[in-house]
């Protein structure tokens, strides 16, 4: 049995890293995608997990294999493409420092994987299964995405969902907006920035918009604020959890520490039913959640930067 289980996209982020000596722009390799940073999340907290999703067969498939692997994510259900590369995306800084995306994409292999390619052994034996909308922009990878999230939930997995929307992966906002919330029926738990919210729900107001997320039929939605921590929807109760004050270096993937922070603590829980964990029981996920995609922060990179239950600990401890 796994505790969490995750389907989507897993591709190479080459980020700015100063100019070479005859005068180029030099790209560091990274890995990249939101799903498998949460698996690593929940990983490095202490929990079993494996990822569902494509790659290309090639180095840089390869490198992201051996990522996965070496942080004790399982990837009995990470398939390689024949014939389609391996996804890339290049970031790119302006004079201002501000952060513009190439993605190499059309197609990538993130985006092939097939409805015959799910490995159901992974699928049907986990108690949390995550998914997010990037799996959702193309074909194949939008149907298997949908067959993966509807068979978990059938074998009784929590659902959790992350839409991170990424406009240029669109053909249209219209089309990402019908998917993001297509994706929602099957959802338990909804992680949304407040611009995400206003996207789904046509409203920046925390209470108005969570609302109506939770009225679709989402059991706990938590809007994530920044260094303002987190707001929270969960069953007839709303409240706001502060973040921790640290030193920031690098914020990529404290989302995405932080849902694994509250996955993790859920998976402590041994529930299959969210609803039972009291309101005072959620603000403490919440708050240790909040640790965590706080930590994130304060190291450069998202994998890298994922703490140890330990690190965790030390400074909750402290607060
Ligand atoms: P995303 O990366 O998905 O946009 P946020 O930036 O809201 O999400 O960050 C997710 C969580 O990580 C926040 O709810 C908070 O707990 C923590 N976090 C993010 N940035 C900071 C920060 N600057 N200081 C402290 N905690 C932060």
């Amino acid at each position: 049995m796994f505790d969490v289980a995750a389907l989507g996209e897993l591709l190479i982020d080459f980020t700015p890293a100063g100019v070479s000596n005859t005068g180029n722009d030099l790209f560091q390799k990274n890995p990249g995608g939101a799903p498998a940073n949460v698996l690593v999340a929940v990983s490095r907290l202490g929990k079993k997990t494996a990822f569902v999703g494509m790659v290309g067969k090639d180095q840089f498939g390869f490198f992201l294999r051996d990522v996965l692997k070496d942080n004790g994510v399982d990837v009995s259900g990470l398939k390689f493409s024949e014939n389609v590369n391996t996804t890339l995306a290049f970031v790119h800084l302006d004079k201002n420092g501000d952060r513009s995306f190439s993605f190499y994409r059309n197609p990538g292999a993130d985006m092939m994987l097939k409805e015959e390619d799910l490995n159901y052994e992974v699928i049907d034996n986990s108690n949390i299964f995550h998914f997010g909308s990037i799996s959702m922009t193309d074909e194949p990878s939008r149907s298997a995405t949908l067959k993966a999230v509807e068979a978990a939930k059938n074998k009784g997995a929590i659902i959790s969902y992350d839409p991170n929307l990424r406009p240029p992966l669109w053909k249209s906002l219209k089309d990402a907006k019908e998917r993001i919330i297509e994706g929602l029926r099957y959802a338990d738990i909804l992680k949304v920035s407040d611009e995400e919210m206003e996207f789904i729900t046509g409203t920046r107001d925390l209470q108005e918009g969570s609302s109506i997320l939770y009225k679709m039929g989402i059991k706990l939605v938590l809007v994530t604020l920044g260094e303002d921590g987190c707001f929270y929807k969960y069953k007839k109760e709303i409240g706001k959890i502060d973040g921790f004050r640290v030193k920031v270096i690098d914020t990529t993937g404290a989302g995405d520490a932080f849902l694994g922070g509250v996955l993790y603590k859920i998976c402590q829980k041994g529930i299959c039913d969210i609803s039972s964990i009291e309101k005072s029981e959620m603000e403490d996920i919440i708050r240790f959640a909040n640790c965590v995609g706080a930590l994130a922060t304060t190291k450069k990179g998202a994998i890298p930067a994922m703490p140890t239950l330990n690190e965790v600990l030390d400074i909750m401890n402290f607060s």
